[in-house]
Parts: C-alpha cells; sequence; structure tokens
C-alpha cells in the first residue's frame, strides 16, 4: 500500500518521534515515502533520506506550522501521489495539523496507535480510550487509510548505508487559507530535553514542597540520566512549576522507555499521560499508592532521602 509518512519538524532539526511513525509503515508496506513540508528543508530532507525515500515541498509559504495551510498542502500531495495510507507520530502537531488533513481527504482515520495485527488481510489496530482505561481495536474502511501512532509504540528502523532519492514536488501553494497567522512560538527554557521527546523522563508530585526542592531532586536526577522533567499537576496548580511539564489527561502524553514518578500518587488523570511507558518505576513514601500498581519497579520510601542516595549512585560517589 502506498504510504507516506509525515515527518515533524521544528524548522530546523527533524523531531525524533518520526522513526515510530517510519517504522510502523514499514511493517505493513515496503513503499514507504517520507514527506516533509516547511522552508529551507535541506539538512532535514537528507536526515529524513537516511530512512525512506523522500518527497518535500520546500516554500516560504510553509515556513510556519499553521495547520489550514499546511493540511491543505498534505491533501493535495497526497492525492496527487495516490498515497493509500498516512502516517504521522502522535503529537500535539499531529493533533493539529493530521487531523485536518484527515478531514480534507476524506479517508478513515485512527490516532494514538499502540499496536497492530494483520487478520486474513485486514489491519487491527488498537489504541487507548477514555483517558487509558479501556484499550479499543479498530479497523479502518476506506482509503486513504490517516494513523498515527505512539512514539514508544515502534522501534525507528536503522538507518540505511546509502541515503534513499530526495524529490521536490510543486503544491499550489499560492491559494492557500490565510485565516491563521502565527505570531510567536515561545521558546523552551533550559537544556533539558522536552517530555515528550525524550526516553526517559522523571516526573515529580506533591511530595516536592518548593521549585529548589524540585529542581534540586528530580532535576538532579534528570541531568544525571540525560532526561526530560515532567510533574503532576499538583506542581503546576501550587506554582512549583511550569505548565509545560505537565503530564496527564490535560498535560501532555508521553510514552518513553523509562517514567520515573517521584511522589505521585497515580491518580487517573495523570496514569493517562504516562502509563504507555515501556517500564515505569515509583518512588513513594505510601506502599499503598495507586502509582505501584502500574509500575514495573517501585521503592517505598521518602523522595528527600532515596533520590539523592540515588543521584550519587548513579554518579558513582
Ligand atoms: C479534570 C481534571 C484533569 C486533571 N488533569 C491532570 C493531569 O493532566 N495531570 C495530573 O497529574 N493530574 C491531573 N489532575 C489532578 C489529579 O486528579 C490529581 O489531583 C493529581 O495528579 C495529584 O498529583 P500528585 O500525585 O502529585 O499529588 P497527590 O495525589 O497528593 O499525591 C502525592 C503523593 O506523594 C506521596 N508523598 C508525599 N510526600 C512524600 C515523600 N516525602 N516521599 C515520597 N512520597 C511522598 C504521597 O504518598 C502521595 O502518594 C486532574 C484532575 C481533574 C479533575
Amino acid at each position: 500500500m502506498k504510504t507516506l509518512v509525515l515527518m515533524e519538524h521544528d524548522g530546523s532539526a527533524l523531531r525524533s518521534g518520526n522513526g515510530a511513525a517510519i517504522g510502523f509503515a514499514r511493517e505493513l508496506s515496503d513503499d514507504v515515502c517520507g514527506f516533509l513540508l516547511g522552508e529551507d528543508l535541506d539538512a532535514m530532507n537528507c536526515e529524513a533520506a537516511k530512512f525512506a525515500p523522500v518527497i518535500t515541498v520546500d516554500d516560504p509559504a510553509l515556513a510556519d506550522p499553521v495547520a489550514d495551510r499546511w493540511a491543505q498542502v498534505i491533501a493535495e500531495v497526497a492525492r496527487a501521489r495516490g498515497a493509500e495510507r498516512i502516517v504521522a507520530t502522535s503529537t500535539t502537531w499531529a493533533k493539529d495539523i493530521v487531523t485536518r488533513a484527515a478531514g480534507l481527504l476524506g479517508g478513515a482515520m485512527a490516532s494514538d496507535v499502540i499496536g497492530h495485527e494483520v487478520i486474513d488481510g485486514e489491519l487491527r489496530l488498537r489504541r487507548p480510550m477514555f483517558a487509558g482505561a479501556v484499550h479499543a481495536t479498530l479497523t479502518l474502511e476506506g482509503l486513504p487509510q490517516i494513523i498515527t501512532v505512539c512514539a514508544s509504540a515502534y522501534e525507528a528502523p536503522e538507518p540505511a548505508a546509502t541515503p534513499f532519492a530526495i524529490e521536490p514536488v510543486a503544491a499550489n501553494v499560492t491559494e492557500l487559507p490565510g485565516s491563521t497567522q502565527l505570531e510567536e512560538v515561545e521558546g523552551k527554557v533550559g537544556a533539558r530535553p522536552d517530555v515528550t521527546e525524550a526516553r526517559i523522563v522523571v516526573s515529580g508530585g506533591r511530595a516536592f514542597n518548593t521549585s529548589q526542592d524540585f529542581e534540586q531532586l528530580v532535576g538532579g536526577l534528570a541531568d544525571t540520566l540525560d532526561a526530560a522533567t515532567g510533574s503532576s499537576r499538583a506542581l503546576v496548580d501550587a506554582g512549583i512549576v511550569p505548565n509545560s511539564l505537565q503530564v496527564g489527561q490535560t498535560g501532555k502524553v508521553v510514552a518513553p522507555e523509562l517514567y520515573l514518578a517521584l511522589g505521585i500518587s497515580g491518580a487517573v488523570q495523570h496514569l493517562a499521560g504516562m502509563k504507555n511507558s515501556r517500564v515505569i518505576a515509583a518512588i513513594n513514601q505510601d506502599p499503598d499508592a495507586p502509582i505501584f500498581e502500574f509500575s514495573d519497579f517501585g521503592l517505598a520510601g521518602d523522595v528527600y532521602e532515596e533520590v539523592p542516595r540515588l543521584i550519587a549512585e548513579l554518579n558513582g560517589s
């Protein structure tokens, strides 16, 4: 099945999560092509071409990732190329742009896919629903299929020894909608990776009494592990951390290889944002805390004692 993988980028580099979308697409078809759109894409095209042939629409009119414009170009190119399946990694970008492209294309969409199987030629997709309380199995009727996959659910393929071809394609950028203009993008402060992209996330909850404690313990452990920091909503509501760190139903949804929950009780709204992590480890002074039910590893203890000990051990001191 002819498949386009939408490659997300931040204007200067590809997002690491794209690997999951390519990995998923390749499991289902040999006819997979990466698709980039934006401006000044040369370096990113070359990066993408390590994993699949690339088609690219490079135009100043697409400098900002504004949903109505990008979705129109995605739909136009997908139609022109006869794409039967369009795949992206499940991110805020995808929720904004890919869903709109799906609407324009009129196909069948499944989002946040965490697994699949093919039975008698029929593709069955598994995705969490109701804040992760249940898993649904979906089949898609009609074409094209538009599918977003969770970053932790699929492995990125190994880069090819010889890069694939890069093909610039034309799109009608003169009649794009202009009702939305991007005014400003607020940059992330700090050198830590973004919570949605990191392989390891260290998250803190109400156990931490001040911003300084959070930075020293949660931030300290994150830096030791080259990880991102996250938090429960309790700390955001208390003004201890910015809301960009909040993980959960009304925060960010993450699925890293390792999620460390420090002093977090495991409320259903927090679990909705992290329970698809590959490995979950928790430290909580309450041995009956619900988070332990969802953890692969648990330590009953005080974060103010256990986290400094962990940092010291990891640093070999
Ligand atoms: C509509 C709605 C949406 C929501 N969205 C979100 C969301 O997106 N994300 C989110 O996180 N929450 C969300 N919430 C809030 C959620 O219900 C919980 O209140 C919140 O997750 C609790 O955060 P917490 O686990 O840090 O705090 P608590 O539930 O208070 O738990 C603190 C934990 O820390 C442990 N502890 C305390 N001191 C120590 C110590 N010194 N050492 C070790 N352990 C210690 C305690 O035993 C306890 O288990 C939402 C709620 C609503 C109603």
